[in-house]
């Protein structure tokens, strides 16, 4: 018989209210006291506002170096604009993956005036050999997320990664892509289990946006974890158990760690303060601009 152990919920964190691009109002769910912990991640943000006076400033043209952003807009219209020349609408479910790699500057604008904007950027790291490459983005429409509806009732939308057979929208070699991304939305449409494979040693949080979920741990351990708060989870353990009820609503992340160091300055992830000197240096002189 295959023994199978489950993850434990080991800490709760409350995100930071703040305001980022021009001025809108966002939590910060994933800080950079995190980084460590939770690497390969560096970042995720859950924006959700009815009020145009929270999101209509966008985030204007600013540069990004070293790492990859994956935005998920769960309600709402975003465009993207790059240096690099592409551009695109992000919206209601869509998710738009960028590879900064060497450099880009980009916008991120609303193209709503009114209504609810809601979603997360979730900063994702990149090897030390992949930091320079060259920027790439694909925006991935809604319907193009393979979604599974579980026999107990809980929705999943495979953003990245597997669950239980079926392929994320975004799938890469782990060759060149160590980190292996899971990112899953998982939506329960009535009070249900679920439960996700992941391997040992990938590092792995939940993201409760709507009600409150479960983590059914090893040895009987059972935590809860509320609405707009991050549950961290323990390294070992092969698998993690949920228990939530009707209209709970949870990002499920994981990914192997790069163990690499981190050095960040604003928009610019990289492994030496050097490399850091020589990106603010580069983009000072324009060489963002391919
Ligand atoms: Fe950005």
């Amino acid at each position: 018989m295959a023994m199978t152990t489950h993850r434990n919920l080991e800490k709760i964190i409350t995100g930071q209210a703040t305001r980022d691009g021009a001025g809108v109002k966002l939590t910060r769910v994933l800080t950079q006291d995190l980084q460590q912990r939770l690497d390969p991640f560096l970042m995720l943000d859950h924006f959700a506002s009815d009020d145009p006076n929270d999101y209509g400033g966008g985030f204007p043209d600013h540069p990004h170096r070293g790492f990859e952003t994956v935005t998920y807009m769960v309600a709402g219209r975003m465009r993207h604009q790059d240096s690099a020349g592409h551009e695109g609408l992000l919206q209601n479910g869509g998710v738009q993956w960028m590879t900064a790699g060497k450099g880009v500057i980009h916008s991120e604008m609303p193209e709503q005036e009114s209504g609810v904007m809601e979603g997360f950027q979730l900063w994702l790291n990149l090897p030390s050999h992949q930091k320079m490459c060259a920027p790439w983005y694909r925006d991935i429409q809604s319907h193009e997320i393979p979604q599974v509806s579980t026999p107990e009732g809980v929705l999943v939308r495979v953003i990245s990664g597997e669950h239980h057979g079926t392929t994320g929208a975004m799938n890469r070699p782990a060759d060149l892509y160590p980190t292996q991304p899971l990112y899953l939305d998982i939506h329960f449409l009535q009070s249900a289990p679920f439960e996700q494979f992941l391997p040992p040693g990938h590092r792995a949080f939940i993201y409760v946006y709507r009600g409150q979920a479960d983590v059914l741990g090893a040895r009987n351990q059972r935590h809860t974890v509320g609405a707009q708060r991050m549950g961290i989870l323990s390294n070992d353990g092969d698998v993690l158990v949920l228990q939530a009820t009707a209209g709970t609503r949870v990002l499920l992340i994981a990914g192997q760690p790069l163990m690499e160091p981190i050095a960040q300055h604003g928009p610019f992830v990289m492994n030496t303060r050097d490399e850091l000197i020589q990106a603010v240096q580069d983009f000072q002189r324009g060489q963002f601009t391919a």
